[in-house]
């Protein structure tokens, strides 16, 4: 092919280029080429009348008209095609065809006109002559991009005429020959200077195409991983549901790497870029291109999966692409564990709008997340019934006059071996007008998700200073904080301002911090926990074992107590294997000079066992259920006349 592409002068440019020339020539020659023929027909017919008579039928009349009827042909042929989009191959066989049947064409015509002559009387043969030049000369104009084509048709029509016109004796038709060539040789120079440039604005046509299509692709791209990026992936999942036909369903996923941000922390950024690469490796793998995978930012990827033929399908490529992450990630000298949990929603059932099934989608994982990490979860009718209560509550909780509305109740921490009550820890309760009795559980991560948690925490610490101002100065005030007040270095200055003006002494103040935020920001946090220790308060870790911090993460952050969750003591009485986790929890925790306090400590004989384990501090429905303002000074008052019989009974 390139040989053939060199004879219409593109043999030098690259393929690409070649083709879009080639397109480009046949476009325009489209144009012309009707033209062209009708030029010959129109000349031929003229020519045909002023010899009618003189010369015999089959030159006067018949060559013509055949002349005439092929040029018809051609142009009726040409017209037809106007509308086509032909393929390479069709195109590169009509350009060779074409430059065939010009030579025909051509050759037909000097032969014509050479045999006419000399029929002619000198006017007669004048406009012979001069129809045929202007012929000539327009029809090489004509093929201006197609420069070998036009040097053909020069070379055809001119030396053969002018030859025979230097040799016909007559002195204006010499001159004529001459002027001819001349004009030829410089229509055939400009031709080919034209072609040139033609080429070339191709070739930069093709090079911006190229150029912008490199940048959509890079656009399109995540450059770390090589998967299709977040842009990449709402527009797919656009056109999956816009192509989407009625008795078919498309599943949306939104993958999480649980325990990720620790890699990071733990083996810096370049083992936790490699484990994000090998990720997306294994889960294009696993779904072995019958879905779309695209890295939607952070340790976050999406899934478009079209054509799954039952939902037991979806599900069971969404289980394979969580076994590929169950498998540890080994580098040079660090080996990495983390898991894959997934959110699921299918399109119709959980929504036609790709955002509706994004906001489904990250329901599902958020759901998924907290009940079932690890894994697949698909958006189904009780997450819709939770996820429509949850904006309930959320449009509740942002009218909410929170100083009115909201309540603490307290419940204390004691030492495990005297009994004696260390601390209390304020609990917040919701009295919301339209909903009634709200549990934490319930609106605090609605009020995390949103902004409304640094208002609500800022209300409920003023409350609690308040509150712990009339208990004693030896028991100090336990006060939970979310891992988004942690995040945010203006909400901590205002924390840190309430407690320096509060109505007690900063040192009386622990606070309760859960892993989510370590894991969220490890160094945000341990800025956030220096600034609040610099008042004096302390600091503990809550819900410990239940995420993905290991004590020797923890040990780097300057805290004062580890609350061991509840869940551990409620599953020991059952299990020799949760009695040695707590075992070892409560040995580490004491080693590294952490308070150890046990949540959730229910019966004596639970107590009795953790405090053989060396846990010193305990909490839990054993010693008292969370108490009211009032209820919680009279408890220490109770305890406190009863004290040495109480600290016996419960030991
Ligand atoms: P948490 O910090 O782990 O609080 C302890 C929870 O365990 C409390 O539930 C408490 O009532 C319950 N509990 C205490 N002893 C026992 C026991 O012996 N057995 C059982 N089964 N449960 C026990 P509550 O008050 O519903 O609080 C739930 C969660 O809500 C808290 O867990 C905490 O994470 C969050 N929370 C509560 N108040 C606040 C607050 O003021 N701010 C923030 N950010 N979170 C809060
Ligand atoms: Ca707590
Ligand atoms: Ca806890």
């Amino acid at each position: 092919m390139p040989r053939i592409l060199d004879w219409f002068g593109a043999g030098s440019r690259p393929q690409d280029v070649q083709l879009a020339l080639m397109r480009a020539q046949h476009a325009a020659f489209s144009r012309q080429v009707p033209l062209l023929y009708l030029i010959l027909a129109v000349d031929a017919i003229a020519c045909a009348y002023t010899f009618a008579g003189k010369a015999p039928w089959s030159l006067s009349a018949l060559a013509p008209a055949l002349l005439v009827a092929g040029c018809a042909v051609r142009i009726a042929i040409w017209l037809h095609r106007r509308r086509q989009a032909p393929d390479d191959s069709t195109l590169r066989r009509r350009l060779i065809a074409m430059t065939g049947m010009t030579f025909l064409f051509a050759v037909l015509f000097v032969v014509w006109v050479i045999a006419l002559y000399d029929y002619g009387d000198a006017a007669m043969r004048g406009q012979l002559v001069g129809a045929f030049g202007v012929t000539t000369i327009i029809c090489i104009y004509c093929l201006m991009q197609f420069p070998q084509t036009a040097l053909l048709l020069a070379a055809v029509c001119v030396p053969t005429v002018s030859v025979f016109l230097m040799r016909s004796g007559s002195e204006p038709m010499m001159a004529f020959a001459a002027a001819l060539c001349a004009v030829t040789f410089g229509l055939v120079y400009m031709t080919m200077r034209t072609a040139r440039d033609f080429a070339d604005m191709i070739e930069a046509q093709v090079e911006t195409q190229r150029l912008n299509e490199q940048n959509d692709r890079l656009a399109h791209i995540d450059s770390l991983t090589g998967l299709p990026n977040r842009r990449r992936f709402f527009e797919a999942l656009d056109a999956a549901v816009a192509a989407r036909r009625d008795d078919e369903r498309i599943y949306v996923g939104l993958l999480d790497l649980d325990g990720f941000k620790p890699v990071n922390d733990v083996f810096g950024h370049v083992v936790g870029d490699r484990v994000l690469v090998e990720c997306g490796a294994r889960f294009s793998a696993a779904v072995r291109g019958k879905a779309f995978v695209a890295r939607l930012g952070g340790d976050e990827f999406g899934l478009i999966l079209e054509g799954a033929r039952s939902e037991t399908d979806a599900i069971a490529l969404a289980e394979r692409i969580c076994e590929t992450t169950r498998e540890p990630f080994a580098f040079d000298d660090a080996i990495a564990t983390i898991s894959t949990t997934i959110g699921l929603a299918a399109c119709p059932d959980s929504g036609e709008a790709p955002a509706h099934l994004y906001e489904r989608a990250d329901f599902a994982l958020y759901f998924a997340k907290q009940h079932n990490r690890g894994r697949p979860l698909l958006f189904n009718a009780e997450h819709e019934r939770r996820m429509k209560g949850a904006a309930h509550v959320e449009q509740s909780l942002r009218r909410a006059d929170l100083d009115a509305e909201m309540d603490l109740v307290f419940q204390p921490l004691h030492d495990a071996e005297t009994g004696e009550i260390v601390s209390f820890e304020a609990l917040a309760r919701w009295n919301s007008p339209d909903l009634g009795q709200i549990a934490p559980d319930r609106f605090v991560p609605i009020a995390e998700r949103s902004d409304i948690i640094y208002p609500l925490t800022r209300a409920l610490l003023r409350k609690a200073l308040t509150a712990a101002s009339a208990w004693p100065s030896d028991i100090q005030l336990s006060f939970n904080l979310s891992a988004r007040d942690l995040m945010s270095p203006a909400a901590v200055a205002q924390i840190v301002a309430i407690v320096e003006s509060g109505p007690i002494a900063a040192k009386r103040v622990d606070f309760e911090i859960t892993e989510t935020a370590l894991v969220t920001d490890f160094d945000r946090a341990r800025a956030a926990i220096v600034a609040l220790k610099s008042t004096g308060a302390s600091m503990s870790l809550d819900d410990f074992g239940t995420g993905y911090s290991s004590l020797n993460y923890v040990h780097r952050l300057p805290l004062d107590r580890i609350k061991i969750d509840r869940s551990f003591v409620r599953e020991m009485e059952g299990s020799a294997v949760a009695r040695d986790i707590v075992k070892t929890m409560i040995a580490m925790a004491r080693n590294l000079q952490f308070d150890c306090v046990i949540e959730g400590v229910e019966t004596r004989e639970q107590l009795a066992l953790l405090k053989s384990f060396g846990c010193n501090m305990a909490q839990g429905y054993l010693f008292s259920r969370p108490l009211s303002r009032d209820e919680a000074a009279a408890f220490i008052y109770a305890r406190r006349a009863l004290a040495p019989s109480t600290s016996r009974r419960l030991a």
